[in-house]
């Protein structure tokens, strides 16, 4: 018999279990029956090419709808090609060798599987070297256990690479499950039976074997349930051991900083605004850190909110940082907080107000005297407020009393990140920390992401914004469309507007064969000479990236805000923080490189004066996949909210996860983000309950044996570290 913490080794011999270790990082049998099937192909039901993904290695069940044979061109030999179908669109495919058998096997008008990577090739979509098991073949080379596979009117199409195909993976999956022993149920009585779950060992067999579709439902509402447990309890377990740690107390102050500040502020707080403050007031005060999250668009006062809490914790005699991404950003915060702060931000200079701070830069790149000199203000207290990038944490800066971080745009800043804040305080104790985010969070994403923060929300912009049209340039389809795209450039600037180009890479990097058949991604230095020298010769075109010298980055974008330059080519620089109004149009070249909600954020540097911004997606991508959805949904709305819902709907929630940790193979197989909100929501009250009374889970170990079996090493580890 079998359970399933044995090596796959005993179970299915050496060879086999050496593919599956290779191919998939699959070593034992729970790895292996965790590795759940990706979808259901069913008996006469053809697979949807349109749902494909360029680059994925992927199964598709299709019928040939087109195969012939010809000679090479320059070698002895045959090639066979190969059309099949799902009845509306189609894949190429093309055989080198065996083109006898082949043509055997692969009969017009017959269906079969056939797995390989997806690759588009002159707009058309193709099959690399597609592997295939033909579905009515009644040759004898068709092995008789993959034919009873198929018998079956449910075939389960799992996540395959090359050299281990779907249906390869399947017979390895029965073999396990015919001798699978019967275990204990991990997941705590009272939880199947309040949320009517079926014992693991059933939903193993009926995720895998569905006799029918409500056996397959049944599986995969369990399986989907210890996903949500072990998410949660990990969450869980990291606010408890969160909110037990000391953190420096800063009740607010009567007559100090803050209160002269919001006696001079030149606009009315929204309603949002003095809210999310009062929450954040609280949290301050407490002897606990404060871990929250802040959405707002760009523009929605977050700046404002997040300053305000700054002021209380200077006015309670410690010290405030703020993190930006980058270097330019974190130069900018600096720039406009001081702005803002007048002569209350002048602590030390000539006509300073009496209760004065100091906001001090601290970079990398600032010239060697005056980081000496903000490296002290920071340690000895002399700055209130030092603004600098995610490295003022992680390096050896030193504070005299930090109480409190602000981290501007969360998705680069992972639970890694917030980690290393845990001890900056004075004494050891954990600052409070804001982290704001322009791009808004679904509820499910907020609770499975960001599952240790606390969440505010502004909803409603202060000062209203001109429109922003979105267009997307797809220069595949329609060659002629990119000149029309340098021609509205040129008429914008006619109307003395600017316009920002953004690209995907700077192009002085050594080159990278990380990308496989695609071509690089193009880059800002080679765009902005082929753009002078052609399509926008005569217009002033500047240049702005992460990789200058921070003199020349300021030097540009002060030449920028000055309309001293009519178009800036520049990497995601410019994403965040860059508020020139005057810059009304934006091409953003291979659209398709980027995220949904960076896309998102990009625009958002355009439309902010008085006049309509316009926004240009170019993008080589071909009609129908789901990249060129992407782009479809960035074109279709700019409500923040509803685009991320658009988002999650689009992307691998895979992505989200992996993007939003460390980068690591996502843990959610079946759990969906759009779908499973009321799972998701339950199982975080369950595990807030269990963890509270028994915060190691040392009462039940069937859970600590969950969390490990469904959530992969690298992300158990932040169990260790909570
Ligand atoms: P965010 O950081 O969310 O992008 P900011 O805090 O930078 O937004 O605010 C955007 C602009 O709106 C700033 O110029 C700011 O001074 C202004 N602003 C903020 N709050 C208000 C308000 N309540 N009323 C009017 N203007 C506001
Ligand atoms: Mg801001």
């Amino acid at each position: 018999m079998t359970v399933l913490s044995d090596k796959l080794t005993s179970v299915l011999g050496r060879k086999t279990a050496a593919a599956l270790a290779e191919a998939l990082d699959i070593h034992t049998v729970a790895d292996l029956l965790r590795h759940y099937p990706r979808r259901y192909a069913e008996r006469g039901e053809l697979t949807d090419i349109a749902g494909l993904e360029i680059g994925e290695h992927a199964t598709v069940m299709a019928r040939i709808e087109k195969v012939a044979k010809r000679r090479m061109r320059n070698k002895p030999g045959w090639i066979l090609e190969m059309t099949i179908t799902d009845g509306h669109r189609r894949l190429e495919c093309a055989f080198f060798g065996n083109a006898h058998q082949r043509e055997r096997e692969l009969q017009l008008g017959k269906t079969g599987l056939f797995a390989g990577k997806v690759k588009a090739f002159r707009n058309k979509l193709q099959l690399a070297n597609p592997e295939y098991q033909m579905l009515d073949a009644d040759d004898e080379s068709t092995d008789g256990s993959a034919l009873d596979d198929f018998l079956g009117a449910i075939i389960p199409v799992y996540p395959a690479a090359s050299g281990m195909p779907s249906w390869s993976i399947g017979r390895c999956v029965r073999q396990v499950l015919d001798t699978l022993e019967r275990e204990e149920d991990p997941m705590p009585r009272e939880l199947v039976k309040r949320y009517e779950l079926i014992d693991l060992f059933d939903a193993l067999h009926g995720i895998h074997r569905p006799k029918d579709h409500a056996a397959r439902e049944a599986a995969e509402k369990r399986l989907k349930w210890d996903e949500a447990m072990a998410i949660q309890l990990i969450f869980a377990q990291r606010r408890q051991s969160a909110v037990s740690r000391p953190a420096p107390a800063c009740p607010p102050k009567p007559g100090g900083i803050l209160e002269s500040f919001d006696k001079r502020l030149p606009f009315e707080l929204t309603s949002g605004q003095r809210e999310v403050g009062e929450h954040i007031a609280d949290d301050l005060s407490g002897r606990h850190p404060m871990n929250r999250l802040l959405q707002g668009e760009v523009g929605s006062g977050k700046t404002v909110v997040a300053l305000r809490a700054m002021l209380q914790v200077v006015d309670a005699g410690r010290q405030a940082a703020m993190l930006a991404p980058t270097e330019v950003l974190a130069a900018q915060h600096a720039r406009s907080l001081r702005e803002m702060l007048g002569e209350l931000g002048q602590a030390g200079e000539l006509g300073a107000a009496e209760e004065a701070t100091k906001v001090t830069l601290l970079t990398g790149s600032l010239p060697a005297k005056e980081r000496k000199q903000a490296l002290l203000d920071a340690a000895s207290g002399a700055a209130g407020i030092v603004v600098g990038t995610h490295a003022l944490i992680q390096d050896t800066v030193s504070f005299a009393d930090l109480g409190f971080v602000v981290v501007d745009e969360q998705h680069r800043f992972g639970v890694e990140q917030r980690d290393a804040l845990r001890t900056r305080g004075a004494n050891g104790t954990s600052p409070h920390v804001l982290v704001m985010t322009a791009t808004p969070i679904p509820r499910t994403v907020a609770m499975t992401v960001y599952g240790d923060l606390e969440t505010s929300a502004l909803r409603v912009m202060p000062v209203g914004r001109s429109p922003i049209s979105t267009t997307v340039v797809p220069v595949a389809e329609k060659p002629a469309w990119l000149d029309r795209v340098w021609q509205r450039v040129r008429e914008e600037v006619g109307k003395g507007h600017q316009a920002y180009v953004v690209c995907p890479r700077i192009g002085d990097e050594p080159p990278s064969d990380k990308n496989g058949d695609k071509r690089p991604p193009l880059a800002v230095l080679d765009v902005a000479a082929e753009l002078e020298a052609g399509p926008l010769d005569g217009l002033r075109v500047g240049v702005l990236h992460g990789r200058l010298p921070a003199d020349e980055k300021d030097a540009v974008m002060r030449a920028f805000a000055e309309a001293k330059l009519d178009v800036l080519v520049a990497t995601t620089v410019i994403e965040v923080g860059v508020n020139v109004p005057n810059a009304t149009a934006m091409v953003i070249m291979d659209a398709d490189r980027f995220g949904v909600s960076q896309l998102h954020q990009l625009r958002g540097r355009v439309g902010r004066g008085d006049v309509p911004g316009l926004c240009l997606l170019v993008t080589e991508t071909i009609d129908g996949t789901s990249t060129r959805d992407r782009l479809a949904a960035v074109e279709s709305t700019t409500d923040g909210f509803e685009l991320s819902r658009l988002d999650l709907e689009l992307r691998r929630e895979g992505d989200i996860l992996g993007a939003a940790q460390s980068g690591t193979r996502s843990s959610l197989k079946l759990l969906s983000l759009l779908r499973d909100e009321d799972t998701i929501a339950e199982a975080r009250l369950r595990a807030q309950e269990i963890v509270s009374g028994d915060p190691e889970l040392a009462a039940h170990p069937g859970l600590a044996h969950l969390v490990a079996s469904v959530i992969d090493d690298d992300r158990a580890e932040y169990l260790d570290k909570s």
